[in-house]
């Protein structure tokens, strides 16, 4: 047993009865809350006259790829403005905000000349650079992934040479940790004189099914070095021939684009207003912007379609919630969280106000469960909640932290950064590929992950006790280390507490 339980278990047989059963108020459920017969009418909306499936065709077939500060990214934002203003969400705005350096994706291509020869299949992983213009001929060495320690001081050796990573041995840190020393790496590479490396995602490889997976390598990081995602099969070919002593040649020519300086983004706002306490504002988000290999009808079409068909299945239901509903499209989630931090840094003096927000952002698969993002006193309102929507789906609650979405800023901010969590086998191949495509969804999977979203944005917004008020930065810190997210955090730059709670999380 830990300290902490046995202060805890110790502290309440100490106290008295009466101040036991008064300490926490018993939360109340849509039954009891007075929420049931907006939801029932919600539900229905969303289930019997949704649009949810009518967006996502159209950001797919009508936007399509739609990279932060790109003009499709441009164009997906004035879409978002279009959508929001026909369903009739009020105050619908743009909330601008600056990249730190745009990028376009050029030409990848690749052909192994030794020990045989044939076409190989890569793509440019996002933000980094170029080879020179026709491309280079380069000797294909190994570095292992998972001992960069060892690798980044002895980074002369791959001078001249193609660097393809190779995860060897058993890793020695988290993968989060492997990933963002991966950064460290490629800058060595590059520095040592490396010519391009085969690295996918941090390093590892693509999933197969000859599928390429692009994406960023790190928070808001760009690197001179042409880094590339090769397919599974290639790639692996390529590391038996080096294992076999076989020396692998390979012409690569890669070619993209950065713009000299910052480039503009925004992020796509419209409101339903409370009708006691407008002020009080709940956010429900996902990320509108996509990577470009396709249509990114999985990430994250569905969750901006379920977002505005939330929105609209509010709307039409004509109820009005007690607190302020803010739907948000983030731009920038691909390059680092960037559209909901600049979110929570411009909207810094009305955090104080805010509940929380709720985001969909894995994929294509139904709900499973709600992730409040730390906030374990929450754990018996949602309960209450989600046995309300038994006859819809049987959905889980944990208390669990996702730090890899737009959850991330809220959840610093001390408030619930709610995760839906979703059981998406396939999305491990749609993830940032070229079959992340309309194809992928099923229209009745996302119309119910829209009308779960919007029962949930209603009832948060709507029950008569508040949700949550942010906590002191002291217990936040407290909790992100308890649930083993400092490193990362930390690793990429983005723990903003120093030393808090580093002494109460070390005693537990
Ligand atoms: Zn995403």
């Amino acid at each position: 047993m830990n300290n902490h339980l046995l202060t805890l278990l110790l502290g309440l047989t100490l106290l008295p009865a009466a101040l036991r059963a008064n300490d926490i108020p018993r939360p109340k459920g849509p039954e009891e809350d007075g929420t049931l017969p907006a939801l029932v009418k919600i539900a229905g909306e969303g289930a019997m006259d949704s649009h949810a499936f009518e967006y996502l065709t159209e950001l797919s077939d009508e936007v399509g790829a739609r990279v932060t500060g790109t003009p499709s990214g441009q164009k997906a934002i004035d879409w978002g403005l279009l959508k929001m203003k026909s369903i009739g969400l009020q105050n619908v705005r743009a909330e601008k905000w600056p990249l730190w350096k745009g990028w376009t994706r050029g030409k990848a291509e690749a052909e192994l000349l030794a020990p045989i020869r044939h076409a190989l299949t890569i793509d440019a992983m996002g933000w980094t650079g170029s080879t020179p213009a026709g491309g280079v001929e380069a000797e294909v060495v190994t570095a292992n992934l998972f001992d960069l320690d060892d690798e980044i001081p002895h980074a002369a050796k791959f001078r001249g040479k193609i660097i393809l990573m190779s995860p060897r041995g058993n890793p020695k840190k988290s993968f989060d940790a492997i990933f963002a020393q991966f950064g460290d790496f490629l800058r060595a590479a590059h520095q040592a004189g490396a010519l391009a490396v085969i690295g996918g995602q941090g390093g590892f490889k693509a999933e197969g099914m000859h599928l390429t997976h692009t994406g960023i390598l790190g928070f808001a990081a760009d690197f001179a070095i042409p880094v590339v995602d090769m397919t599974r099969e290639d790639d692996s070919q390529l590391e038996r021939f080096i294992d076999a002593g076989k020396t692998v040649r390979v012409r690569m020519n890669v070619q993209n684009t950065f713009t000299n300086g910052p480039v503009e983004s925004a992020n796509v706002v419209g409101e339903i207003p409370g009708r006691e306490h407008p002020e009080e504002v709940f956010v429900v988000g996902a990320h509108l912007d996509s990577w470009d290999l396709s249509e990114g009808a999985t990430d994250n079409g569905t969750g901006t379609s379920s977002v505005l068909a939330a929105a609209d299945a509010i709307v039409k239901s004509g109820f009005q919630p007690r607190r302020t509903i803010r739907f948000v499209l983030f731009t920038g989630e691909e390059q680092g969280l960037l559209g909901s931090l600049a979110y929570t840094k411009q909207h810094e003096n009305e955090m104080k106000n805010h509940l929380g927000d709720l985001v969909l952002d894995l994929g294509q698969g139904p709900i499973k469960e709600f992730q409040l993002g730390g906030r374990g006193d929450l754990l018996p309102a949602f309960e209450l909640f989600l046995g309300a929507l038994a006859n819809l789906r049987e959905i889980q609650v944990s208390d669990k932290t996702d730090v890899g979405t737009d959850t991330l800023p809220f959840t610093l901010a001390g408030l619930p950064g709610i995760n839906l969590d979703q059981d998406s086998p396939d999305y491990k191949y749609t993830n940032h590929s070229a079959a992340d495509a309309l194809e992928a969804v099923k229209p009745e999977v996302l119309t119910q992950n829209a009308t779960i979203m919007a029962l949930a944005a209603f009832w948060i917004a709507d029950r008569p006790e508040r949700l949550a008020s942010p906590w002191p930065a002291e217990k936040t810190a407290k909790m992100l280390r308890q649930k083993g997210e400092y490193d990362t955090l930390k690793a990429f730059g983005l723990w903003p507490f120093g030393e808090l709670g580093a002494e109460s999380a070390a005693t537990n």
